[in-house]
Parts: structure tokens; sequence; C-alpha cells
């Protein structure tokens, strides 16, 4: 997927509830949802609700934002995944990106591998 600005992905389909998701938490800031292609046991995604395309094109003024996501993730992977997990930001084509609406991959269930392919 290229990266357009200001154009809505299937991420604000899934917040405004145009599209259906498996939602596992939600607030007025954020969304969490299972990732339909996971690529682990368990595998969800956080979203900050405001859409910042990219880690890339978050600023200082995004600060609030980004640590409420980051402690969302940490608290339903902590409830869910008491062995560990990872989490994982996708940045840009060599990041792999594919969704440009910010996002947080939480990733376990399994043994992980390092460094990531
Ligand atoms: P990226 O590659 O951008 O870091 O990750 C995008 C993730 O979103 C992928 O893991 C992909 O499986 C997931 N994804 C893409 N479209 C949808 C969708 O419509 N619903 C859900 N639940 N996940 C999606």
């Amino acid at each position: 997927a290229k990266y357009a600005k200001n154009q809505e992905t299937i991420f604000d389909k899934i917040i405004s509830k145009k599209i259906p998701a498996d939602i596992i938490f939600e607030d007025n800031q954020c969304l969490a949802f299972n990732d339909v292609n996971p690529q682990a046991p368990t595998h969800f995604l956080v979203i900050p609700k405001k859409q910042i395309p990219r880690l890339d094109d978050a600023t200082d003024n995004d600060k609030q934002v980004l640590a409420h996501v980051l402690l969302t993730a940490k608290t339903l992977a902590q409830e869910r995944l008491p062995n560990g997990y990872r989490l994982v930001i996708n940045n840009g084509p060599d990041g792999c990106q594919s969704v440009y609406h910010l996002h947080i991959h939480i990733l376990g269930g399994r043994q992980m591998g390092w460094p990531p392919g």
C-alpha cells in the first residue's frame, strides 16, 4: 500500500464501525482488535483513533496518545500473555508497513526468534 496523506485507511473504517473487526478493547483514544492474518497464536493491534499515518508522523503533540496506546498494549498483553510477548511498529516500505494508520502489533503465545526477519 502507498502512503497517501489524509487518506481514510481500513483502520479508520474499523474505528467508525463501517467495517467489522474482532474488537478486544476500546476507549475514547484508542482501539484494540485481533489481526485478521495472525502471525502468532495471539496477535492483536492497538491503534490510536487519531489519524497518525506512520510513527514518522508523530510529534510532541502526540505524546499523550502515544503513551496511552503503549500502556494499553501493555495492559492487554500482560493479561493475555503472562509468559511474555513482543511489540512491533512497522514504519515505511523497509519496515513492511502496509496500513498507513499507526498501529502497535502485539504478538505472543509462542517463542519468538531474534532478530526478526
Ligand atoms: P503492517 O504491515 O502495516 O504493520 O500491519 C498491518 C496489519 O493489519 C497486518 O498484520 C494485517 O494482517 C492487518 N490487517 C489488514 N487489514 C485488516 C483488517 O481489515 N482487519 C484486521 N483485523 N486486520 C487487518
